[in-house]
């Protein structure tokens, strides 16, 4: 695609960086077939190849962001599908997320819309606020149906409601700065993100790859200064507070290096893993020494996949007799290209493992775009459980605390991948697979009941 930057304008290393990205496309349309907004909407201006025109010619004319195009890039969910299909090389994400800046720092939203994003922004982040806020949408959660309204702060307010848990859970000791020693000898020693929402919603995934990295002989450190990856921050155009909650990893982690050192940084939750791994890029144009730093903590980050395969994870008990179907957080396949290890390792414990049909299209979750962007979260996460309740799995599991919370109360019971292995490694049985029983033989009694009323029918001679 022909750009036509000023000489200015390409001193700004940001827009430097766009320019080359643009010159990348090639306009074939290859990624609008798998764009999930674009397959809902239909709506060139909400595909990939339209949104890059848009921010081309935001960008190029140096223009304020206008409502239309905040609009057309609000719906983009960040999945990265056109990154993979892209057979250009398009590197749309840091396209899209030097427009979502060039938007903050340009266009004023309405105010209630600001009020929101501001208040996910100081809660989401910080454990100990978000838990407090939690406490008070599980009260909530059964009058989102009252809340009145059509517009969209009443829809966006239901669906906060909506996504909150029937309970929260105790907080984990787990989660406390400290060293979780490996059992017998030494074979690797790694830090552990704990991350922030998700210790709050599901402590229990923490404990799993902890106790299942510690007993396959893998030191895990907690350390002090780390938190939230600055992901949701960053996917709203928040620039300095997720500069701010990186460089806090990038510094708790580096000391770890520098001390008794580390193999791996590792992620639990993908949608953090694709922006930890981005770190040395995001941290490039400034000071030398951090531009380093971060080049070097996303040198060694890892998703918790790709650490149990390097550490030749193996199974302890027999195989459970369950069916699993895999759902592939968008985070994960297009955003870090893992596809293969989550399932591999899942067979290898024993499950039989099935994927749905449109593995590559998005559930919806995309951080915080199930609260903003309701509406079209919702139809994505009908079409995703349609697709999933069709394999007729037992349970649904996944690397990503987004999904799991976006895919909850679908029908199925939802589990981070890490604690179905663990669970076959030794580890406790995650509740999810009681849960996941008692489906199959709900199933089973209602196919007993329809076959006893069939034959009943029958010989009544009843068509
Ligand atoms: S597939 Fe790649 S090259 Fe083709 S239009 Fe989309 S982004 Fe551009
Ligand atoms: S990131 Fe996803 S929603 Fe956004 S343009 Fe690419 S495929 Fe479409």
């Amino acid at each position: 695609m022909q750009t036509s930057f000023t000489e200015t304008q390409l001193r700004d290393p940001d827009t430097a960086e766009s320019n080359r990205i643009l010159r990348t496309c090639v306009h074939c349309g290859m990624c609008t077939a798998t764009c999930p907004t674009f397959l809902l909407l239909g709506d060139e201006l909400d595909s990939p190849r339209g949104r890059i025109y848009l921010i081309k010619d935001m960008l190029e004319n140096d223009r304020p962001a206008t409502p239309e195009v905040v609009k057309h890039i609000d719906r983009c969910l960040s999945c990265l599908s056109c990154m993979t299909t892209c057979p250009s090389g398009v590197h749309y994400m840091h396209l899209v997320d030097h427009a979502r800046r060039h938007i903050e720092e340009t266009y004023e939203r309405p105010r209630a819309e600001r009020a929101l994003r501001r208040l996910l922004s100081a809660l989401l982040p910080y454990p100990r606020r978000f838990r407090l806020a939690l406490r008070g949408g599980v009260l909530g959660r059964r009058f989102a149906g009252l809340i009145p309204g059509r517009g969209m702060t009443a829809e966006r307010l239901r669906a906060m409601l909506r996504l909150a848990p029937a309970s929260v859970p105790a907080r984990s000791a787990v989660e406390r700065p400290g060293v979780h020693r490996a059992e017998g000898v030494r074979r690797g020693r790694v830090a552990l993100l704990t991350g922030c929402a998700q210790q709050v919603l599901a402590p229990s995934i923490n404990e799993a790859t902890i106790r299942l990295l510690t007993r396959m002989g893998v030191e895990v450190v907690v350390t002090a200064g780390q938190g939230c990856c600055g992901a949701l921050d960053h996917h709203m155009g928040h620039h300095d507070p997720a500069m701010r909650l990186a460089r806090a990893n990038v510094a708790a982690w580096t000391a770890e290096m520098e001390g008794e050192g580390l193999d791996a940084v590792v992620i639990n939750a993908s949608g953090c893993g694709t922006t930890v791994k981005d770190y040395g890029f995001m941290f490039r144009t400034g000071d030398e020494e951090w531009a380093e730093r971060a080049a070097r903590v996303s040198a060694i980050t890892m998703d918790v996949s790709e650490v149990l395969r390097k550490f030749d994870y193996a199974p302890t008990r027999a195989a459970p007799g369950l069916t699993v179907a895999y759902h592939a957080a968008c985070s994960l396949q297009h955003g870090q290209g893992i596809t293969a290890a989550p399932k591999d390792l899942l067979k290898r414990a024993g499950f039989a493992v099935k994927e749905p049909a449109e593995a590559h299209i998005c559930c919806g979750s995309a951080g915080t775009y199930n609260i903003l962007q309701p509406e079209i979260a919702g139809q994505l996460r009908a079409r995703k459980l349609g697709h999933l309740d069709r394999t007729g799995a037992d349970l649904i599991a996944a690397g990503n605390i987004g999904c799991l919370t976006q895919l909850s109360g679908g029908g199925r019971p939802t589990v981070h991948t890490v604690e179905l292995l663990d669970w076959m490694a030794g580890g406790p049985e995650p509740p999810q697979v009681e849960q996941a029983r008692q489906g199959r033989a709900g199933l089973g009694a209602a196919h007993d009941g329809s076959a006893a009323t069939a034959a009943a029918s029958a010989g009544s001679g009843r068509a």
